[in-house]
Parts: C-alpha cells; sequence; structure tokens
C-alpha cells in the first residue's frame, strides 16, 4: 500500500484508491510485460483495444447499462460534452429549445453554452442562491423542447439530486461528473449522461458518454466532427486519438469500484461519509453553517462556512491552516464561494473522513 502523510479532499482531479497508484505505477514502464508503456501504445493496437474494451465491459456490468445504449469514451471534459449536448440534440424537435434546470453554477455554464445554438428555457424561477432544488411540481416544462438537461451534483455549491426528474417522454440529459459511480443509477430514464473521469473514476482527460441508440445522428450541422455522438459511436470512440492513458486509469478504478462492492456499495460509504459531516455541522451550534437545503445536500461535496453564513475569514483561515498542518489538504471553497469545501469522492476513506471529523469538533471545542 501507499503510506501516505495526507488526505486529499480535493473536488476534483480527485483522490484515486492507492492500490490503482500502486498499479499504474508498476505498469507505467512496462505494460503486462509488453516492454512498452500504455502512455507509448498505438490506439489502435489490439493490446490498448483490449484495454478499452475491458473499460466499457466493466462500466456496463456496474451501472447495467441497457444494449440500446452506446457507452463512448471522449475528451474536452465535462465542459466539451455540455458544449455537445445542444449540438447534439437542439435539432431533435423543430423549435431549436431546451429546458435546463439550473441549480449551480455547472448547469448554469452549460445552460449560457446552449445559447449558442438554440432557445434555452429554465424551467423555473431563477434562483437567487444555488442552495435548493425548486420543486418539481412548479417546473415550467416546454413541450417543444428538444431535451431537458440537469446536473445531478453541483460540484461548488454542494446540491445534489436525490431523485430522477421525472419528465414523462422528454428526452433527460444528465452531466454526472461530480457523482457519477456513487450510487446506482437507472439508465433507462436518460437519453444522455456524461461524466468526466476526474472526481470519482478516474484522472482527468476522459469524459464518458452513455447515449440512446435513437439520439444517434441528430447532430446540428455545424457540429465538430469530434463531438458527433453519431460519429464517435460509429468508430468506437476512436474517430480519433482517445485519451488512451486515462482510459487505461480508468478501467483500473472500475476494477477497483466492482472488487469493493459496486455502485450500491459505493452508495451506502458515501450516505455514511457525508452524513459524518453533516452531523458535526448540524451539532456545532452555529459554528459551522452548509447553506444547503437538507434534501438536497451533496454526499460528494460538502460545502459550509465558519462563524456565520457568510463565513469570519480569520477563522476560516486558520481551519484551513490547522488542516494543512494535520495533512488535510485541498479543503479550500471554491474560488467563487469561498469558505470550505470536503469532497468525499469514492476513494476517501471513512477512516480518512473520521479525521476531518475530529478536527472539526476539536476545532469547534476550541472556538466555542
Ligand atoms: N460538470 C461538473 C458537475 C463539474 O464538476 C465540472 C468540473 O469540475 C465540469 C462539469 C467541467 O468539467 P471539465 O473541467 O472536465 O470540463
Amino acid at each position: 500500500d501507499i503510506n501516505r502523510q495526507v488526505i486529499n479532499f480535493g473536488a476534483g482531479p480527485a483522490k484515486l484508491p492507492p492500490s490503482v497508484l500502486l498499479e499504474t505505477q508498476k505498469e507505467l514502464i512496462d505494460y503486462k510485460g509488453l516492454g512498452i508503456s500504455v502512455l507509448e501504445m498505438s490506439h489502435r493496437s489490439s493490446d490498448f483495444t483490449k484495454i478499452l474494451n475491458t473499460t466499457e465491459v466493466l462500466l456496463r456490468e456496474l451501472l447495467d447499462v441497457p444494449q440500446n445504449y452506446k457507452v463512448l469514451f471522449l475528451q474536452g471534459g465535462g465542459s466539451g460534452q455540455f458544449s455537445g449536448v445542444p449540438l447534439n440534440l437542439i435539432g431533435l424537435k423543430e423549435a431549436k429549445c431546451a429546458d435546463y434546470i439550473v441549480t449551480g453554477a455547472w448547469s448554469a455554464k452549460a445552460a449560457k453554452e446552449a445559447e449558442k445554438y438554440g432557445k434555452v428555457n429554465i424551467v423555473h424561477p431563477k434562483l437567487g442562491s444555488y442552495t435548493e432544488i425548486p420543486d418539481p411540481s412548479s417546473w415550467n416544462l416546454n413541450p417543444e423542447a428538444s431535451y431537458v438537461y440537469y446536473c445531478a451534483n453541483e460540484t461548488v455549491h454542494g446540491v445534489e439530486f436525490q431523485f430522477v426528474p421525472n419528465v414523462e417522454e422528454a428526452v433527460l440529459v444528465c452531466d454526472m461528473s461530480s457523482n457519477f459511480l456513487s450510487r446506482p443509477i437507472d439508465i433507462s430514464k436518460f437519453g444522455v449522461i456524461f461524466a468526466g473521469a476526474q472526481k470519482n473514476i478516474g484522472c482527468a482527460g476522459v469524459t464518458v458518454v452513455i447515449v440512446r441508440e435513437d439520439l444517434l445522428g441528430h447532430a446540428v450541422k455545424e457540429c465538430p466532427t469530434i463531438l458527433d455522438y453519431k460519429i464517435q459511436a460509429g468508430n468506437a470512440s476512436l474517430y480519433n486519438t482517445p485519451p488512451c492513458f486515462s482510459i487505461y486509469v480508468m478501467g483500473l478504478v472500475l476494477e477497483w469500484i466492482k472488487n469493493n462492492g459496486g455502485a450500491a456499495s459505493m452508495e451506502k460509504l458515501s450516505i455514511l461519509k457525508s452524513e459524518m459531516i453533516y452531523n458535526v455541522i448540524d451539532q456545532s451550534n452555529g459554528l459551522f453553517v452548509c447553506p444547503v437545503e437538507k434534501s438536497c445536500r451533496s454526499r460528494m461535496n460538502i460545502p459550509f462556512r465558519i462563524g456565520s453564513a457568510k463565513g469570519d475569514n480569520v477563522l476560516e483561515k486558520q481551519f484551513l491552516e490547522k488542516a494543512v498542518q494535520l495533512g488535510m489538504l485541498s479543503l479550500k471553497g471554491h474560488r467563487s464561494v469561498g469558505g470550505i469545501r470536503a469532497s468525499l469522492y469514492n476513494a476517501v476513506t471513512i477512516e480518512e473522513v473520521q479525521k476531518l471529523v475530529d478536527f472539526m469538533i476539536d476545532f469547534k471545542e476550541t472556538h466555542q
């Protein structure tokens, strides 16, 4: 094992399972006795084809992906893919419009991107702060919309859907970048799901896209070829050079998830780990403040302030400095919101979360 002295609570790129890091280290120079690294391997070689196929098979198995869905391994990150969504789907209906549920920074960015290609309908009144999910009964879905878009977990604001929106016959599109494989999902409810790998399932460079087959072939003519689902699916993600090493790392992480009980087991752990932190927050007599409504608090990213709802700069600085001294890294909140953010992706262990809990309790005792 890797005997690490630090704990990485970063929001992404994030902690990888130590056994995965060890495996990549072992195989970095000589992959399975071939004498070369995955870094040096042709993406059209039979050895890389095996890596790609194994990764896809594992993903399909872990999420029980139905046969009528394609699994793609693309580049451009979550941002590339939320730009690709309107280019592929806005033309599904004549009105060229799309419904967006905007619950945080990432869905807001995606909506802004879609405005370049069609009409965007935000289905609820604009939120003053990203701390809640507007009640679905108040959503104003447009029957002419080509698709309905949402972000399952807002990494910056810590808002997570604990349900799948019921949009009847509409094509549901979801950005699952920061909670992918942290819970089982019913893929059949979605038209498209995408997720950058660098949080729960690997390292930066590769983005998984799961797309229902009937949604291939509707891209607008301006859609760059590399973002076109149909072309990428027709070429088994090998239209151009894929991020080979990132796909290899993803394969190892998926194997690790499988060996550790799969998506259901990741969910149990995620509930447990996040409750450990939320309990400290809720029992801190207001020293720690999480602004997010309880029903949609994220299990993955927990943002909180110290001292008051607006945050006391001095206390927050002290907290972060002390955390670093204790070996707890990357707890600083996103630059757009400030404060603290603890990210508890799959690779973060209960023991590591317990260390943060102990530190928070200790901090509370010395500051109240
Ligand atoms: N969507 C979500 C939910 C994210 O958390 C991020 C990045 O943190 C993105 C999209 C953008 O991903 P990328 O930086 O890979 O483009």
